[in-house]
This record gives C-alpha cells, structure tokens and sequence, in this order.
C-alpha cells in the first residue's frame, strides 16, 4: 500500500469539487474541462467523467452532449422561483409534521438540531450548509408525505447550491436558534406558530442572499487540486 500516494477516488474527486463550488473558488458556470481535471488530480478522465455524472446528479454540474460539464448557474429568477415553491411547500409538511410524527420522530430532529449547533460552534461552514438542508429533508421525511418529500429532495440541494453561490462567506445558511423554534412549535403541536415560523425563516434564508452577478476569475487547477 502506498497510501501517502494513493490516486482519489471518484467521491473524493466530486467532494473536492464540491468544496471549491461550496468556497466560491469555482463560479457558477465555469466549464469544467475532463482533461485539465484528470491532469491535476493526476487521474484517468474515466474517473473524472464518473465523478461529474454524481454531481450532476446532485444538480451542482450541468452536462451538455459535445460541450462538456459546467458548474450549474442558477439565475436569479430561478433562486426567487425555488423559494417561491418552497414556501408553497414547507406549511404543509410543518402540518403534516405535528400532525404524523412521534416521539422517535422528535428524538431524531432534536439530535439533528444538536449536531448544527456541534458544526456552528466548530465554524465549520460547509457541514452547516449541508446539515442546514438535511433538517429541511428530515422535517420532510417525518411529515411522510412521499411526493413532497421527492420534490424536496430535488429542491434541497439547489437551495444549497444557490446559498453557496449568492450569500456572502460569513453569513449562517439557516439563521441561529430558528430550526430550533420551528421543532419546539411542532412539538407543542401549535400549528399557526409552526407554519409562522416557517415561513418567517424561508424569508429570512431568501432575503440573506445577495442576487447579483458572480464575477469572473482566473483559475489554477493544478494548484486547486494537485
Ligand atoms: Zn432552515
């Protein structure tokens, strides 16, 4: 084993990926070349390939046929639609939440909640992004509606994605303490205030983004990733 030296493989590749969209040092829309990848990761383009078909998968790259892969570049107008849906959504499963979970239901939002509150403590900013949206899709799972949770899976990550992309490094994803009062009021089974809170948040996540144009830069991929 030469493990100081072992190649990534295809899910350390899409997470390096990731990272760099995640951190702006990709802007949306870039074109992510197979060959100047595969040469700075210092990999076979098989692998590059498989890993940008995950991530397109994910909605975080776009594939054109003859192009090639693109980092996705949502509009303005798309990230004002994605929430538009979202608050047409998120009142129902908070309705369907108080009225179908149970206390295991309860446990297991109440451990999700304590590990955003592990990650903002360590700062760790990608892993509160990530868990930011895991709460909407648990919230989802635990309302048991199975199309709205298909829909949420699909709109999760490009939330994450539009986050990443549009709000500025410092500020917190989901704003402190309100996943926190949203659990409390489905666990007092108070559901105006849990449908008030919800929609509160969605406006506050909505209105922390700064919708304008990414600009442009030049990009060292052997030193990004080699
Ligand atoms: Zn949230």
């Amino acid at each position: 084993m030469e493990a100081a030296f072992a190649k990534p493989d295809v899910e350390d590749i899409a997470d390096r990926i990731t990272n760099a969209v995640m951190e702006h040092r990709l802007p949306p829309g870039i074109k992510l070349a197979e060959e100047r990848l595969a040469s700075a990761f210092g990999v076979s383009r098989t692998k590059i390939r498989q890993a940008l078909t995950m991530l397109s998968r994910e909605g975080l790259v776009k594939l054109f046929p003859n192009r090639g892969a693109f980092v996705t570049s949502p509009t303005v107008q798309e990230a004002l639609d994605l929430f538009a849906t979202r608050r047409l959504i998120e009142p129902e499963i908070v309705r369907n939440a108080i009225a179908r979970s149970d206390k295991a239901d309860l446990k297991r939002l109440r451990a999700h909640l304590a590990a955003e509150e592990d990650a903002r403590k360590r700062g760790d900013r990608r892993t509160i992004i990530k868990l930011s949206g895991a709460f909407h899709m648990l919230l989802a799972e635990v309302a048991g509606n199975s199309f709205i949770e298909k829909l949420m899976a699909e709109l999760c990550p490009l939330t994450c994605l539009i986050i990443s992309l549009y709000d500025a490094p410092q500020t917190p994803a989901c704003p402190e303490n309100e996943h926190v009062q949203i659990v409390d009021a489905i666990e007092r089974k108070d559901e105006a205030e849990a449908v008030r809170l919800m929609l509160r948040h969605l406006d506050h996540v909505r209105n922390e983004l700064r919708l304008g144009e990414a600009e442009k830069q030049d990009i060292d991929w052997d030193q990004m990733f080699g």
